[in-house]
């Protein structure tokens, strides 16, 4: 049977990630987590004392550094230079550097290479901003998800207390705001959505809501 492209696109938690994950278990792809890739950039970056102005030097990480993804036991590994950086990359601080490293086109270039290499075969369901417009632009299927900031900033704040950070929701939302419009407003691949994408607004849906639409989209398009 054809095996599909999928690219999910869509602001910060919207729920592409695990809306995803559940998609590509559920028809056998690959999961290709992208924010992964940014993040894995600017933990290195972050480890090098180096601040999003630092463009120079995380340009030389982008070119240099060796980044591999794994997906195993239902989880994306992060690798850099065989260092495991999974658990680091979710930290509050790499979320709030991660869109300046991301603006930068020279870094893009590299992650672009990297994700069409990963992409190329099918049978993939990859998430982020531009894989739909830029990326994989030719994605037998387009998703771009939303919902609702104060929804978006509920997820996320829940996803952090689960794992001990105490921040305040005011200040998760404001964040989730400024990384859109940093996201958004940037020349290189801004967060958009493909003209020939369908767009899903995830609020007040479950997750098994949103992926049943996702593989109703599929199995048309198969
Ligand atoms: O999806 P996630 O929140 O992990 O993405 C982290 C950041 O990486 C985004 O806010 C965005 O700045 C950047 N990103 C991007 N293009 C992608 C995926 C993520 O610019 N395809």
């Amino acid at each position: 049977m054809k095996k599909l492209t999928i690219a999910i696109d869509g602001p910060a938690g919207a729920g592409k990630s695990t809306v995803a994950q559940i998609v590509a278990q559920r028809l056998n792809y690959v999961y290709i987590d992208t924010g992964a890739m940014y993040r894995a950039i600017t933990w290195q970056a972050i480890c090098q004392n180096l601040s999003g102005e630092d463009v120079k030097d995380i340009i030389q990480i982008a070119r240099s550094c060796d980044l591999r993804l794994v997906y195993q036991n239902d989880k994306t590994h992060v690798s850099v230079d065989g260092v495991d950086v999974t658990e680091q990359i979710r930290l509050p601080e790499v979320s709030r550097m991660v869109s300046a490293v991301a603006l930068i086109p020279e870094v893009r270039a590299e992650m672009l290479v990297l994700q069409r290499n990963m992409g190329s075969e099918g049978g993939v369901v990859m998430d982020g901003r531009d894989i739909g417009t830029h990326v994989l632009p030719g994605a037998d299927v387009k998703i771009f998800l939303t919902a609702s900031i104060p929804e978006r900033a509920r997820r996320r704040w829940l996803e952090l207390q689960q794992k001990g950070f105490a921040i305040e929701f005011e200040q998760m939302q404001q964040e989730i705001i400024t990384r859109d419009k940093i996201d958004s407003e940037r020349e290189a691949a801004p967060l958009m959505q493909a003209a020939d994408a369908i767009l899903l607004d995830t609020t007040g849906l479950g997750i098994e809501e949103v992926v049943q639409a996702i593989l109703q989209v599929c199995k048309e398009r198969l």
